[in-house]
């Protein structure tokens, strides 16, 4: 727990400050001084409780142990001097010597002189002696004996000191283990909701977008803002808004920019914080995140990933203590429409699997949608983060816009952060558009594989594979136009056709996926049919799962199979998987649909063969194609692409 987080709880519950030690208090006489810090030291740990001073608890039991094993520990046996053996041994002759203690082993002689001797001014009383491993014996250990030497024999040595950094680490690595569980268990974890600060900086004119999401979350502000106004018309603002959306969407930044705008504080958790497998953490971290809000109110608790607290009950994965945990969270809502100030957001890519009774009125009442975003959305987050960066005056944000169909806020945030990077890495000091192109295809396609070396036909063949992927889609995807294709070996692949559509689409038509499909098929289809049957190469494999997931939803979700019907076997929907009959039809509907555009790639190809060649010289060539050259090529060898035909 961090000091401020401590202050802050003690501050929001109106309780003082404890006395600062006023051990340096120079006035008071020592006696007192150390009884006040003793006090203050007890006071302070009964307030914060007894696992907040576990480390204190720690250290007071390492070193009660340290000193116990320090004074057991038998000391280690040593001579005042060490001396030659054969000195040694002319002592035990001439029985000069009272006791003799063998350690080490046996490798260690330590001898107790009946006269002590004076060497340079010192008394020496024993004296120790190296022996060779084994060298003494049990008839050498009886001669001494019966010469009237007293012979000890002790056990093989460990030194106190080695004992006690034994003894210490061992303690040292329980307590640590022990911090780790308690940590875990969510003991330390008390201020884990701390609120952050009340913050004017974000607002609602940092969210690009979204002005549906904006309007709804527009009573929550004036809320927030004003409670009053509210209580007096007898309304009550929702009590909880749940925003629903796909990754990336913005979501939590909405949920910032209400709590920026109220100049409220917001409390965030995520759905996760709260799954644990000890028993009953789950539901004390729910009543410790209340609390916090509760001291904080007027504030906004904010549950990121909230379908992993709201779950569905009784699903077959869900843990019981899953189910305490959100039983509690329920409870704490309810408990809390009362209690003015406090307004619950939450956030889900998965509204689907939510309990019903968490969307019930009086908790998760009001639910904003929050899209991808729009072609126009795209401008404006394009232009909100374009004006934190230096771009070039050639970067067009308005085509990047429209390029940039069915990304999310947080990847066109990214995408200008990258080509940021890119232009930091040129040297340059403005983000041009060649930075974008360059971020664009390093996060589509990944970073290129310069060090990668391909031999003149792996080359060939691919530029034949692609150009197959790029002239089928001219010709059965149309809708989708070619941004532009590459036999550069970029993160897991060796080249691409990079497709892109023109504009948001809202729904797919039949044709349209069954496009994509012959589209995903081309690159085979042409391996299949420049090189043979038995020349077909691994390079299908990721075209093979994109076109089979796209049948599958065809013939399972959207009804578009004659052999199925209309049908849902979509298992997350309909809670479980179909029965083994039907998906033994939709695997073979799958396959008719697949083999059905694979005969009708490979019938594209056949026809637009000088295209196909056409394509691949000029890649082999040149590396990278246009979308513009590309087009051109194909029309100039009979393709019809739908665009007015080009001039070369
Ligand atoms: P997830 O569902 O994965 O948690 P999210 O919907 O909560 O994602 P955020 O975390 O809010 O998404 O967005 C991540 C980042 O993306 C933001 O910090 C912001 O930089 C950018 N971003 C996303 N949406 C927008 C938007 N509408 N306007 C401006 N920036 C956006």
């Amino acid at each position: 727990m961090t000091l401020h987080g401590w202050c802050f709880t003690v501050h929001c519950a109106g309780i003082q400050m404890p006395q600062p030690i006023r051990s340096n208090d120079q006035s008071a006489p020592p006696k007192e001084r150390r009884n006040w810090k003793l006090r203050s030291y007890f006071s302070i740990a009964l307030r914060r409780g007894p696992v907040r001073y576990w480390t204190g608890g720690v250290v007071i039991v390492a070193a009660v142990a340290a000193i116990l094993v320090w004074h057991f520990v038998p000391a280690v046996v040593r001579g005042d001097a060490t001396v030659a053996y054969s000195e040694a041994a002319q002592a035990l002759a001439a029985r000069q010597v009272s006791s003799l203690t063998v350690t080490d082993d046996g490798n260690r002689l330590v001898l107790s002189l009946r006269t002590p001797r004076v060497v340079a001014g010192h008394e020496i009383r024993t004296v120790e002696t190296v022996v060779p491993e084994k060298a003494v014996t049990l008839a050498d250990l009886e001669r001494w004996s019966a010469a009237g030497t007293i012979v000890r024999v002790v056990e093989p040595h460990t030194g106190s000191i080695e004992r006690l950094i034994q003894f210490v680490s061992v303690l040292l690595l329980l307590s640590l283990l022990a911090a780790y569980a308690l940590h875990h268990r969510g003991g330390l974890g008390a201020n884990r909701f701390a609120p952050s600060p009340a913050s004017r900086h974000l607002t609602l004119a940092d969210v690009g977008g979204a002005r549906e999401a904006q309007a709804d979350l527009r009573d929550v502000i004036a809320y927030l803002k004003s409670p009053e106004r509210f209580i007096a018309m007898g309304a009550h603002c929702p009590n909880g808004v749940l925003l629903v959306g796909p990754p990336g969407t913005g979501k939590t930044l909405l949920a910032r920019a209400v709590a920026g705008e109220a100049g409220c504080p917001v409390i965030v958790a995520a759905g996760s914080d709260f799954n644990e497998m000890y028993v009953g953490i789950g539901s004390r971290r729910v009543r410790q995140l209340a609390k916090q809000a509760r001291d904080a109110a007027p504030c906004i608790v904010f549950i990121d990933e909230f379908d992993s607290l709201g779950g569905r009950r009784g699903r077959p994965n869900r843990s019981g203590e899953e189910e305490v945990t959100l039983n509690q969270l329920l409870v704490e809502m309810d408990g809390m429409a009362s209690s003015n100030g406090v307004v619950w957001m939450a956030a889900t890519n998965r509204d689907d699997m939510l309990d019903p009774a968490v969307r019930r009125p009086g908790r998760f009442d009001r639910v904003v949608e929050v899209p991808l975003p729009t072609a126009a959305d795209r401008l404006e987050i394009l232009r909100i983060h374009a004006a934190r960066s230096r771009l070039a005056p050639d970067v067009n944000l308005e085509r990047l816009a429209r390029l940039t169909v069915g990304h999310s806020g947080a990847e066109l945030a990214n995408l200008l952060n990258e080509a940021a990077i890119i232009a930091v890495q040129d040297t340059g000091n403005l983000i041009t558009d060649a930075h974008v192109e360059q971020a664009r295809d390093r996060i589509l396609l990944g970073r290129v594989r310069s060090g990668m070396v391909l031999s003149d036909q792996e080359r060939r063949l691919i530029a034949l594979h692609e150009s197959g992927h790029a002239v089928v889609g001219m010709v059965a995807c149309p809708e989708d136009r070619l941004h532009k294709i590459t036999i550069e070996p970029r993160g897991h692949s060796l080249g691409a056709a990079h497709f892109s559509p023109e504009s948001d689409r809202h729904l797919h038509p039949r044709r349209y996926l069954e496009g994509i499909i012959a589209k995903a098929l081309g690159g085979r289809a042409a391996e299949l049919v420049f090189l043979g049957p038995d020349a077909v190469t691994t390079g299908a494999g990721s075209d093979l799962v994109q076109a089979t997931g796209i049948a599958r939803r065809m013939v399972a979700e959207f009804g578009m199979s004659e052999q199925i019907g209309l049908v849902s076997a979509d298992p997350s929907a309909q809670g479980g998987a179909p029965s083994g009959q039907l998906q033994g039809e939709i695997d073979n509907a799958i396959r008719s649909l697949m083999a059905a555009q694979g005969a009708r790639a490979e019938s594209i190809v056949r026809q637009h063969r000088d295209a196909i060649e056409a394509l691949a010289a000029a890649l082999v060539e040149r590396e990278v194609l246009s979308a513009d050259e590309a087009y051109a090529l194909a029309e100039l060898h009979g393709v019809d692409t739908g665009r007015a035909p080009a001039v070369l």
